[in-house]
């Protein structure tokens, strides 16, 4: 199968397009030209279901839809596209659009880059002591795009303070000299977009050298659920295969966090050849995926795609709740709602299938677990503790926030019990003023 990508310039060549209505054809182009469009044929093929779009998960997914812009923004896109063909003014609106949606949630780019004798390592993002992330300048886009992507300002170009590696070298060197360091996370983008012989480039020089501390190489990618041809029918599919083959054989893990959002990308001949593929050569594959309305809002679903991967040898790892940025208002689920989706799934399967944590918010402190609702002496509390922590100390340790039925995301709850602060507030506070700029010290989120 070869590859073609789709965008706002040439989707119209997709042969099914005949099937959209006038309003979702206009909704791709108000909505596509202020966030990033991009499919291609497998998803257009062998996963939207053409004749149900109005219910479609995988259509919503990948194609821009009206309510992914406030009424306003969409009123004010479309009248500057029906009076004007200036690519200038288009772009002008859109970056005033794009300013209004919160495009830098949590300060992803500033916070948590490390150093090596006193420099700035761009590429690289070392928030929790074990692992750190790594973002390979070949790697920052991906096989088609999430309508839901907190990356979404780097895919529109939006980003100057881009994440992007010069030298596998300094990867090297730095993990070498963190000895607390078990962990890298290649991520993105999507790592596996790139070619089996730019990746080994990155990974060889950590398998050349002895990294006692080394255990674990993560690929954080989207791969299996959009380009699963990249494990199988690929020009490059068996020197993949091989590079990860020499990453075992060296003793290390290698783990997949793959992406899926839905049970139908489980569910085509490629994608289950392409997870045979990697399990073949030892590869684990550990899978992830926000709770988005529209798309996954239902127990059902989350319970038939975590029974769906571990019937495929798959471990299901996180739930994620999405970030507070770009089309938020139409993805977001309540944090209660979020909850009772993910216990009523997680009451239909069996163990095998409770490897899963979540609904869990990545947050600038840590990512918080939503453990539930409960009423603890005539108050009602969300209960919550963290997977993840700037402080280790932090880690599995349950404390409450005030109920809110409203509540999406962390910033909107308050400590319980007349308390003034979360337990980690003060010290977080701390950590983090010594790691950022003045103008931000207000950020918590
Ligand atoms: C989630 C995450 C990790 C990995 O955490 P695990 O719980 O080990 O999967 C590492 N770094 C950052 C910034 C993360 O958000
Ligand atoms: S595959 Fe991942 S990085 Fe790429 S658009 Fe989707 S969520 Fe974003």
């Amino acid at each position: 199968m070869k590859l073609q990508s789709y965008a706002l310039h040439n989707y119209r060549k997709i042969a099914q397009i005949e099937k959209l209505s006038p309003a979702q054809t206009e909704a791709i182009e108000v909505v596509g030209n202020v966030l990033p469009f991009k499919t291609n044929n497998y998803v257009v093929d062998e996963l939207i279901d053409w004749d149900n779009l109005e219910n479609d998960p995988m259509f919503k997914l990948t194609f821009p839809q009206k309510g992914m812009l406030s009424e306003e923004h969409y009123e004010s896109m479309k009248i500057v596209l029906n009076h004007s063909s200036n690519r200038d003014e288009i772009r002008n609106m859109a970056n005033i659009i794009r300013n209004e949606l919160n495009p830098h949630p949590a300060g992803q780019m500033e916070h948590n880059v490390p150093e090596i004798n006193g420099e700035k390592l761009m590429g690289m993002q070392h928030k929790y002591k074990e692992t750190v992330l790594f973002f390979p300048s070949q790697g920052q886009t991906c096989h088609a795009y999430c309508t839901f992507c907190f990356r979404w300002p780097q895919f529109v170009g939006m980003d100057e303070l881009k994440f992007a590696a010069k030298e596998a070298s300094l990867l090297q060197e730095y993990v070498q000299k963190n000895t607390q360091v078990t962990d890298i996370l290649f991520t993105g983008g999507d790592p596996m977009i790139m070619k089996a012989k730019i990746f080994a480039s990155y990974i060889d020089p950590l398998l050349e050298t002895e990294i006692s501390n080394l255990q674990t190489i993560r690929i954080g990618t989207k791969a299996l659920g959009y380009w699963p041809y990249k494990f199988t029918s690929d020009d490059d599919a068996d020197e993949m295969l091989r590079l990860f083959e020499r990453v075992i054989k060296k003793g290390l893990n290698l783990s997949i966090m793959a992406h899926f959002s839905h049970p139908v990308e489980l569910e085509t001949e490629a994608v289950k050849e392409a997870i045979k593929r990697l399990r073949g050569v030892g590869v684990q594959i550990r899978t992830q995926s926000p709770v988005l309305k529209h798309i996954n809002d239902s127990p059902e679903i989350w319970s038939d795609m975590w029974r769906k991967q571990v019937n495929l040898n798959c471990i299901p790892y996180y739930m994620f709740i999405p970030r507070d940025t770009g089309a938020q208002d139409y993805f977001a689920v309540p944090l209660e709602e979020a909850w009772q989706i993910f216990r009523k799934a997680y009451q239909k399967v069996s163990g095998v299938c409770r490897t899963v944590r979540g609904p869990s918010m990545s947050c600038t402190p840590g990512k918080v677990q939503v453990l539930g609702v409960s009423e603890i002496r005539g108050e009602k509390v969300f209960v919550l503790r963290m997977l993840q922590g700037r402080n280790p100390d932090w880690v599995a340790r349950p404390f409450f926030a005030k109920y809110d039925a409203t509540a999406i995301w962390m910033d909107n709850l308050e400590p319980a019990f007349e308390e003034e602060r979360f337990f980690f507030e003060e010290e977080h506070e701390w950590l983090f003023n010594e790691a950022v700029n003045e103008h931000e010290r207000d950020v918590f989120e």
